[in-house]
């Protein structure tokens, strides 16, 4: 079967690698080239996103912020999954809003902004501290505002009002005003659905975030009681948007009570310990989603740390001793994710000791969150 991604970066690469037992041929369509590429490799193989329509039996996607004329021609030729609805529900965080509330999912209260009338109510009914979102175009902690005091309104109100003027994307651009959560951590779940319906989830899996991108991932310990929230909370979104595909829910922990942060309609980074971690990985549940296979387990099959590997850094050949390395073939730059580590362990007791190893041998400021990781498993 031949699989087509839109995008061609690391999540597309992955794809291809767990789609290769099961002969499932993954090529990428780079939508700022305009080029179809091999997504390991990145040879070019050919041109168009017609061509690579007519080519595949499946399309999917690898990220959400596509523009929406892609969208419509992928929806129209009947291939693709999850979907337009998905991936414009995924980058648009008024939409998200709209079907969270429409699932009855918690989530952060909100008002939406359009001027600066929106503001002042926003600041009068959710109250100060705000966190202010774009509703198009972010990620990783970009396109976001905080307002901690009533004397920084005007000047907050002035980058928003500047940034909305600046933005390419029309109407279809505001930002989202939401309550500031005082959270104990983050937490994710991962799921694949099938066009039956049928869902299968990992464990939930602790994320500690640095500057808003995320450094580690532990899927160690069990919570039956979260566990069972987060998975009632993603069957109801993934039910509202008949979804088929690996889809990736953010929570808030407050006190043992989940709260959406925000749902990715792909494959996604806090995922990436299932590649040693658990029966059948999320690459490979999502390709079988898409193609219409049976979904794997998603057991985890023992504790598991993923760390990301971002910028202008380098990793010790010692590493390669204690864990999996992962590289993405990717040119270092600040703040760029190129490869991650996952390590695996027999108890979260062993797994905290590896990582107290890791850590020695890695750069305290390019990878400060592994010491942190070793001693929440403690
Ligand atoms: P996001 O891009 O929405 O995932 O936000 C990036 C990071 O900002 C999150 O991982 C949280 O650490 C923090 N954050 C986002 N929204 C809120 C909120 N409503 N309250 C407190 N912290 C938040």
């Amino acid at each position: 079967m031949n699989v087509l991604v839109l995008g061609a970066g690391q999540l597309a690469r992955m794809m291809a690698l767990a789609g290769a037992p099961l002969n499932l041929k993954v090529s990428a369509y780079d939508v700022r080239s305009g080029n179809l590429v091999h997504p390991v490799t990145l040879e070019v193989l050919g041109h168009g996103l017609e061509n690579g329509i007519a080519d595949a039996d499946v399309i999917t996607a690898e990220f959400e912020h596509i523009a929406p004329d892609i969208l419509n021609i992928c929806q129209a030729s009947g291939k693709f999954y999850p979907g337009e609805e998905a991936i414009l529900t995924g980058g648009d965080r008024r939409k998200e809003k709209t079907l969270l509330d429409k699932a009855s999912v918690n989530n952060a209260r909100y008002h939406t902004i359009l001027n600066r009338e929106d503001f002042d109510t926003a600041m009068n009914t959710i109250g100060i501290p705000m966190i202010i979102k774009s509703a198009l175009d972010g990620y990783d902690g970009k396109g976001q505002w905080r307002l901690k005091s009533i004397d920084d309104a005007e000047s907050v109100w002035l980058d928003i009002a500047a940034f909305l003027q600046a933005s390419h994307q029309g109407d279809r651009q505001c930002v989202i005003a939401e309550e500031f959560v005082p959270f104990d951590r983050e937490v994710s779940l991962i799921g694949a659905r099938n066009a039956n319906g049928e869902i299968e989830v990992y464990p939930l899996t602790e994320n500690i975030h640095t500057d808003g991108i995320l450094s580690v991932s532990v899927a160690a310990c069990e919570n039956k009681a979260l566990q069972a929230q987060a998975e009632a909370m993603f069957k109801a979104v993934a039910d509202a948007l008949n979804y088929v595909g690996v889809l990736a829910i953010e929570f808030f922990d407050v006190n043992g009570n989940l709260m959406v942060n925000e749902i990715a309609p792909r494959v996604h980074n806090s995922g990436h310990w299932t590649q040693q971690g658990a029966e059948v990985c999320q690459f490979e549940n999502h390709l079988r989603a898409v193609c219409n296979l049976p979904l794997g387990s998603a057991n985890r099959i023992r504790p598991t740390a993923m760390i990301n590997i971002i910028g202008e850094v380098t990793v010790p050949e010692d590493v390669i001793r204690l864990a999996h390395v992962h590289w993405y073939d990717k040119a270092p730059r600040p703040g760029r994710k190129i490869g991650h580590i996952n390590v695996c362990a027999d108890s979260p007791t062993e797994l905290a000791d590896k990582l107290e190893q890791i850590a020695t041998l890695l750069a305290d400021d390019e990878f400060p969150a592994v010491k942190q990781a070793a001693s929440s498993l403690i």
